[in-house]
């Protein structure tokens, strides 16, 4: 594996290593830059989409958002998107209820929930 890549590669997966809740593209490239000033946004995405077939990230969707990432391994948990900075925020645990009061016969295998709103930061 050449030196350069590895850098890389490890740059990025130290970013994933601190929990903020999922980033795009271009976040990680921010953080990464700190490390590796000369980092292009084509290699980002290049090793973003390495990891997630390697299963070390998985994409995380919002409705009407490209994708942002987050490591494969975390529990299951909830996103809150602030619509005013456009940050997505990691909630702890599961915010479903048990008994959703479904009709008979229906079962639930997954889901998702995503709360949009402002965080602490923007407020109001
Ligand atoms: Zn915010
Ligand atoms: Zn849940």
């Amino acid at each position: 594996m050449p030196q350069r890549h590895t850098k890389q590669r490890s740059a990025i997966e130290h970013i994933f290593s601190r929990i903020e809740g999922p980033l795009s593209p271009n976040e990680v490239l921010e953080r990464a830059h700190e490390e590796i000033p000369n980092l292009g946004i084509a290699t980002v995405y290049r090793a973003l989409n390495d990891m997630v077939d390697e299963e070390t990230l998985r994409r995380v969707d919002l409705p009407g958002q490209s994708s942002r990432y987050e490591r494969a391994d975390l529990k299951h948990h909830h996103h809150f998107h602030c619509t005013k900075c456009d940050r997505v925020f990691d909630l702890d645990g599961c915010l479903l209820k048990h008994d959703l009061g479904l009709p008979k016969g229906f079962v639930v295998k997954e889901h998702d929930i995503t709360l949009t709103g402002s965080c602490p930061d923007c407020k109001g």
